[in-house]
């Protein structure tokens, strides 16, 4: 079989392609298969859907908008993604706007949420891979911070696999993104609390390392199939977050590297200043030692031993 990883930029380098949300009408272009629904999320659902005039296959974000304040909010995803050109950051390639609607036409992937692969049993996933995952969406973070654009909302639903058979993956939804300003403090994204980091929750500033805490819960997650501060109600979870309870202790940890767990203790700490940034963390021996890489390759260590057949659940 023959696979298409991505679809092949569109003339122009994207960086000369600003999109702007046209009135045009989006049927003349291309053909939404709104019976073929990708996911669904916040404000609407991603259908597949074609390119008349080349054959290409995108993703269509379909965006309801019943207000213009909704409306800014879809337009600042639209900003936020025209200044990003990057493999491992999903492109835009034109939107679309309608009285009720916006469509995002989004660079299709096929591969499916990264967090199905670790739920998925009849897929092994070694320590080795979780370095791949990883450092592709630190080198998506460190491009993003390069650029002043925090994503704030990294969690396992917005990290695509490019394919099947590849390690690729792409960070999306940039719906919660914006451009950092210093003193700008943030309102609680009101969805699954697990991804939070303490300062959202606190209603305190947010910065670059916002989204370096959610690498520690996404690397921590993909390391064990455990939620770190996963409690039994959301109360209980944002207390875990604020008090910065997690650890090691659980078994899924038993064969992990000592320095994929410096990894994470060096991102889930309270202090966003303490805690690595992408260059940092792409400097780390986990994502950089080839030694230990070649050290994780032969003695094929797994992210959780198979036996265990408890995944993202409370570790307490
Ligand atoms: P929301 O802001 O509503 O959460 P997302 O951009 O996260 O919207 O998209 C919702 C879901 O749709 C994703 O979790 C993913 O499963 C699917 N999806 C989004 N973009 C793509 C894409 N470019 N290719 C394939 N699937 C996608
Ligand atoms: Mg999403």
């Amino acid at each position: 079989r023959y696979f298409i990883d991505t679809a092949p930029p569109l003339g122009a380098p994207f960086n000369h392609r600003i999109v702007s949300a046209k009135p045009n009408q989006i049927s003349n272009f291309y053909t939404i298969s709104w019976q073929d629904i990708l996911g669904g999320g916040r404000f609407g659902q991603v259908h597949k859907c074609v390119e008349n005039s080349s054959g290409l296959t995108f993703a269509a974000k379909v965006i309801k908008v019943r207000s213009q304040k909704e409306k800014e909010m879809v337009k600042n995803e639209i900003q936020v993604m025209n200044n990003l050109d990057h493999a491992n950051l999903i492109q835009l390639y034109a939107a679309y706007e309608s009285r009720n609607d916006i469509i995002l036409v989004l660079e299709y992937v096929s591969g499916g949420e990264l967090f199905d692969r670790i739920i998925d049993e009849n897929y092994t996933l070694m320590e080795l891979d979780a370095v791949m995952f990883i450092r592709q969406i630190c080198e998506g973070l460190q491009h993003m911070h390069k650029m002043y654009i925090l994503h704030l909302d990294l969690k396992p639903e917005n990290i695509l696999c490019v394919s099947r058979v590849t390690n690729k993956i792409k960070i999306i939804d940039f719906g919660l993104a914006r451009i950092y300003k210093p003193r700008e403090k943030l309102r609680v994204n009101f969805g699954t609390p697990e991804f939070l980091a303490p300062e959202v929750i606190n209603y305190d500033f947010a910065s670059f390392n916002t989204d370096m805490w959610s690498l520690g819960v996404i690397t921590y997650m993909l390391l064990s199939g455990l939620s770190p501060f996963l409690g039994d109600d959301d109360n209980e979870t944002l207390n875990n977050i604020l008090a910065c309870q997690w650890n090691f202790e659980e078994q899924e940890f038993r064969d992990t590297s000592e320095e994929a767990k410096d990894f994470i203790s060096r991102l889930l700490i309270i202090n966003k200043s303490w805690r690595m940034s992408a260059s940092e963390a792409l400097r780390h021996p986990w994502l950089s030692s080839t030694g230990l890489h070649h050290r994780l390759h032969s003695k094929k260590t797994m992210c959780r031993s198979r036996q265990s057949s408890c995944v993202l659940v409370p570790n307490s």
